[in-house]
């Protein structure tokens, strides 16, 4: 489900593709009526099958190349000369004059506006839309290509703006995800349907906190590891708790008050890395503070959006 912030996004871009298509196919109606002199019927027609297929043609290279994000990047650089763009999206590879806000603590729907107030909102890419801890996460794989490079990489959720990363470095990551029909794998993180030991590196940014067993889906995310193999894994988590905090919630109002998010189903605590570690894991944490100030390394947009990322190996079966 996409929140508020994400549909009126989509709905810019829908709005912007339209216009766009209206602009020159009516450029073509006008050739078609005044320069060729096919009719009004004909002219009508030619704008009806030109806005078709601009649209379309539009939709295409939005979904399946950077060709538009590149165009609008190339516009912005014109609008913001280079001196004035003093923060970088490391997973876009864009410097920027300053990170925008999506309005998630507007959303009552979906999110619980008190958990945004204290926290900075204008934390997230114009152009593909990573947060703070995907932009530290991909400085972390910059500085770690190793461990990607020439891996088997499986990707749960995928996320637009680390998907960007890895394509743009050449490396090849499996997606899956139990709804999103665009994932290559159609899989149930609790009850992973692969062999054990298929995946050198697993990716799972921000799912722990939707399954219904969390527990369940580490000791899976270990099997399907080799030995010495690598989760990079991050959740919602709130300093405020000693640990993990969940609890029966059937509402959605219910779930947004208990944990801040409609399809949330529970929050991790300071003891999360000992978590990690009860499942087989040597666990370490991305140390925040050493990620450069240009990528806006800060606690947020909401309170529990803490940033850590563990780095987490797979103990060596004895
Ligand atoms: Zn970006």
């Amino acid at each position: 489900m996409k929140s508020k912030a994400e549909k009126k996004v989509q709905v810019r871009n829908a709005f912007l593709a339209s216009v766009v298509s209206i602009v020159i196919s009516a450029g073509a109606a006008l050739v078609a009526g005044f320069v060729l002199k096919l009719g009004v019927l004909c002219s009508i027609l030619v704008f009806a099958i030109v806005f078709a297929l601009t649209l379309a043609a539009l939709i295409y290279v939005w979904k399946t190349t950077d060709l538009i994000r590149k165009i609008l990047y190339l516009l912005y650089c014109i609008k913001h000369p280079a001196k004035s763009r003093r923060f970088y999206c490391s997973c876009c590879n864009r410097t920027l004059e300053g990170f925008i806000e999506l309005g998630y603590s507007k959303d009552s729907e979906r999110f619980d506006s008190k958990r945004f107030m204290k926290q900075k909102q204008d934390v997230i890419c114009p152009f593909c839309y990573s947060a703070p801890r995907q932009r530290i996460q991909a400085v972390w794989l910059e500085a770690n290509m190793s461990t990607v490079k020439d891996s088997r990489i499986l990707c749960f959720a995928p996320e637009y703006s680390m998907m960007k990363w890895f394509r743009r470095n050449g490396i090849k990551v499996t997606t899956a995800d139990l709804f999103d029909s665009k994932a290559e794998l159609k899989l149930d993180i609790t009850n992973i349907d692969l062999p054990d030991e298929s995946y050198d590196v697993v990716i799972c940014n921000h799912v722990l906190e939707h399954v219904s067993s969390y527990e369940n889906a580490l000791t899976e995310l270990n099997r399907i590891l080799v030995d010495k193999g690598l989760l990079i894994v991050s959740f919602p988590l709130d300093e405020g708790l000693d640990t993990v905090f969940e609890q029966e919630a059937s509402t959605p109002e219910y779930r947004i008050r208990l944990f801040g998010q409609v399809d949330h189903v529970r929050i991790f605590g300071r003891d999360s890395a000992e978590i990690l570690t009860s499942f087989g894991f040597d666990v370490q944490a991305i140390n925040i503070s050493e990620m450069p100030e240009n990528i806006l390394p800060v606690v947020g947009p909401a309170d529990y959006d803490s940033n850590q990322i563990y780095i987490c190996r797979k103990v060596l079966n004895e």
